[in-house]
């Protein structure tokens, strides 16, 4: 088996100390590992972003593309060689706002990708403004009366264009989210791992305690074949925020 370390580059990360995109790399590195997966098969694209700064630290094919084109790369690099596992990493303001109509296409289109987002409802690297995913009324730097607009759910966006893969995952629970990544990967299609990734900088709201008093699995119970069911799931979320693989369509 290809051992973990032999997917990290030397580089140094310049994310904040104790940033969880080290959690999501980590949980990455891990499911690349015990697929077997050799470095020189697999393709990953970034954007710009906090989540885009992981390019020069995996050891595998990287390409680092304009703010929102994640998908579109992704997506070229599949059709250019079908051979390669495809990554895109993108941040929630690259993959549901400028890339928002790409996400659509890719999960309508089900192109052979899988497409992780380092999900922290805010645009971290230009300070903390508003992002598609930011929650009615929060207050940041662009929205200092409140955010007007509900908040995107972007796993009954997937759900509702026809996803064949749809889940979400908590960057803190790096085993648990180490398996959606495997189950993604695996899948053949194109498949959404949106990870809930607290900003430890810029976000007092929507923290690690927050989200630890919340966040929960779901048990083997679920029945991940119901699409309808998935998009009620899919909404929950206040008290309880479930994790996991809501819906695995083959
Ligand atoms: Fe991570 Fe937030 Fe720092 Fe960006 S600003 S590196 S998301 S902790």
């Amino acid at each position: 088996m290809i051992k973990q370390s032999d997917f990290i580059t030397s580089n140094k990360s310049n994310w904040c100390p104790g940033c969880s995109n080290f959690s999501i790399r980590a949980a990455l590195i891990k499911a690349f590992s015990e697929l077997n997966l050799d470095p020189h098969n697999i393709a990953m694209v970034f954007d710009i972003g906090c989540a885009g700064n992981a390019c020069n630290l995996y050891n595998t094919y990287g390409f680092h593309g304009l703010h929102g084109r994640t998908v579109p790369l992704a997506v070229g690099a599949k059709l250019a060689n079908n051979k390669l596992v495809v990554i895109g990493l993108a941040g929630d303001g690259g993959a549901y706002g400028e890339g928002l109509n790409h996400f659509i296409e890719a999960a309508r289109s089900d192109f052979d990708i899988t497409l992780i987002v380092s999900n922290n409802k805010l645009y971290s690297l230009t300070t903390g403004q508003a992002s598609p995913t930011s929650e009615k009324g929060i207050k940041t730097k662009s929205t200092p009366d409140g955010v007007k607009k509900t908040g995107l759910n972007p796993l009954l966006m997937a759900l509702s264009a026809g996803a064949g893969f749809v889940s979400r995952g908590y960057a803190n629970e790096i085993d648990h989210l180490s398996e959606i990544f495997k189950k993604a990967i695996s899948h053949k299609g194109f498949s959404l791992v949106d990870v809930l990734q607290p900003c430890i900088t810029l976000d007092k709201i929507n923290t690690r305690e927050w989200y630890k008093e919340r966040i929960y699995q779901l048990d083997n119970k679920w029945n991940n074949k119901d699409r309808n069911k998935a998009i009620i799931k899919v909404q929950e979320w206040g008290d309880k925020i479930p994790i996991g693989i809501f819906f695995k369509g083959k």
